[in-house]
């Protein structure tokens, strides 16, 4: 089903882009959780990680080397949190599968 990250991928509701390519697009959070807080999206709508299956192997690979991309232009390559909450009892609110990429703040373990 789509999610308001279809919306946003096809330009029809705004967001903060910082990144694009053919397989994803990033944009800053709307309630961000740190100085950094950018979502790293797939354009193909999977709605949750577990969806994955071989064939997107390389796609998910694209999204954390999309990441490193990302957090060095950013200025964080150094030290930045990658979070992707499967499902929601992981949190999952919107079911377009995402990378939170978060920077620029003491980060604690175990994350909450
Ligand atoms: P989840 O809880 O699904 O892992 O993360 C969803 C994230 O999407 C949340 O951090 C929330 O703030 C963000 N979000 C929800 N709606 C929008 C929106 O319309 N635009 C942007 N930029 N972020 C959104």
């Amino acid at each position: 089903m789509a999610t308001i990250f279809t919306k946003i991928i096809n330009k029809e509701i705004p967001a903060d882009i910082v990144y694009e390519d053919d397989l994803c697009l990033a944009f800053r959070d709307i309630n961000p959780q740190a100085p950094v807080h950018i979502l790293i999206i797939p354009k193909k709508p999977l709605s949750i990680l577990n969806d994955a299956e071989i064939e997107d192997q390389q796609l998910l690979g694209h999204l954390m080397l999309a990441a490193i991309k990302i957090a060095d232009k950013e200025g964080v390559a150094d030290a930045f949190r990658l979070v992707l909450n499967n499902g929601a009892g992981a949190g999952q609110e919107i079911f377009h599968m995402h990378f939170h990429l978060l920077a620029g703040r003491p980060f604690s373990w175990p994350p909450g």
